[in-house]
């Protein structure tokens, strides 16, 4: 039995990064912003992951993220409210629990998207937006989510139509990025016609440099966790979705990944892991549970360092210098989670490889299709392919009904068990 007293390691709050306060601030900052966009009637945007968030600071727009309101809610310990809320008004359990958490906040924190007391922003309020704009890569819920608001705020709304590339098709890559080009500039067009602001492409070319600065710093970080003992654990990279899908194309972020960037490469020359005596490295697949971030602390406990998340990394690819409106679209067609199982595979082996991972925890996610589908395939496929074991937890992002503390320790007991006899047989 892996016990959580024969190996001891420091409460893992004392090994976070220091640098990590610094996203308390940004948070902060963003909310002001929000309110400040609402003050000066400033243009504001819904938009979802993998939409174009580029284009909106590029005119002038302020970007609102209602997936990521959503996670504030769950990190807050309100999402079961809000998701029981959007249950009474008829949304099934079965979908998205992202989208209920948020016609559930929006119900109860607003009033026809008008936020009730400022202080409801740390707990997923978020206020309605000049217009909206889906983006259909990565998950179909995205533009119906948006679809559903937009007619519940009656604003307009432009969603984006994504191709999934499936094997084989990589030869028609050219003309799927050419079908949603023409819709981005569709969209300047409706920008224009909505907010009075153009668009100006030295201003685009500084918001995609600033937008790939982002992603570098994002990837080096990724690169110093090859490390062992990892320098930096999922305690400290799993908030970091919020400048990854809110902030590419602005200051803020560059400044705050440097940070961890910084910290994390003295704590490489240090030889300083971010779990005290890591015995175990692994992967997290999926979204976190957001109401239990005390699951990570619980592994970190364990002796098991979460070493690498396909989760963050997919929404900070790097832009070409002086990239195009036609980049752009390939980067929105090319996202990780729009890969198909077989890429899937020989992705994971190589971070497997690279990462020196023990094991593979994969969140068989309840109400996100998009994350959960090929779980059971990919999980057979590591299993056989690697011998690396791979554990399924079936759970929910943001659904606290689907999880238990109680089970989650025993699974991952028995799991570091595995690994422990898997890495004495090698
Ligand atoms: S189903 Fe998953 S990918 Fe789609 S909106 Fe919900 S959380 Fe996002």
């Amino acid at each position: 039995m892996v016990s959580t007293t024969t190996s001891p390691t420091a409460a893992p709050d004392s090994r976070r990064l220091k640098s990590s306060r610094y996203l308390k601030n940004l948070i902060e900052g963003y909310g002001m912003g929000c309110l400040e966009a609402d003050r000066i009637k400033q243009p504001t945007a819904w938009i979802t992951a993998g939409a174009p968030v580029e284009v909106l600071y590029t005119m002038g727009v302020f970007p609102l993220h209602p997936e990521n309101s959503a996670c504030v809610s769950g990190a807050g310990k309100v999402s079961l409210k809000f998701i029981e809320q959007a249950e009474a008004e008829g949304f099934s359990r079965d979908l998205c629990s992202y989208f209920k958490t948020n016609i559930g906040s929006t119900s109860l924190l607003t009033e026809l998207g008008i936020i009730k007391k400022p202080a409801d922003i740390q707990k997923g309020a978020i206020s309605k937006p000049t217009f909206m704009v889906p983006g259909g890569s990565i998950c179909d819920t995205h533009i119906k989510w948006l679809q559903t608001q937009a007619r519940r705020m009656n604003v307009p709304i432009f969603p984006i139509d994504v191709p999934h590339v499936v094997a084989g098709e990589e030869d028609r890559m050219d003309d799927y990025a050419d079908y949603v080009e023409a819709q981005l500039w569709d969209l300047v067009t409706f920008i224009e016609k909505h907010t009075g602001n153009t668009f100006d492409k030295v201003k685009f070319n500084e918001v995609i440099a600033l937008s790939d600065e982002l992603a570098m710093w994002w990837q080096k970080i990724y690169e110093l966790r090859k490390h062992v003992p990892s320098p930096v654990g999922f305690m400290d990279t799993l908030a970091a979705i919020f400048p990854l899908v809110i902030l590419p194309g602005i200051k803020p972020g560059i400044t705050y990944f440097k940070k961890l960037y910084k910290e994390a490469e003295q704590r490489v020359a240090d030889n300083y892991g971010a779990v005290e005596h890591e015995k175990y490295r692994l992967i997290f697949e999926g979204i976190p549970f957001w109401y239990a971030i005390r699951f990570v602390h619980m592994v970190e406990t364990m002796g098991a360092v979460i070493t690498y998340e396909p989760y963050t990394l997919a929404f900070g690819p790097r832009k070409p210098p002086n990239a195009s409106m036609h980049d752009l679209a390939k980067l929105i067609i090319q996202s990780p989670y729009n890969l198909n199982l077989e890429a899937r595979i020989a992705f994971f082996k190589d971070v497997i490889r690279d990462y020196k991972i023990d094991g593979v925890l994969l969140h068989n996610n309840q109400s996100c299709r998009p994350s959960a589908t090929g779980m059971y395939d990919l999980r057979n496929a590591l299993m056989e392919q690697t011998g690396t074991p791979c554990l399924i937890l079936d759970c929910d992002m943001n659904d606290p009904r689907a999880y238990s503390d109680e089970q989650m320790k025993m699974r991952m007991e028995s799991f570091l068990e595995i690994l422990d006899a898997n890495k004495k047989g090698r």
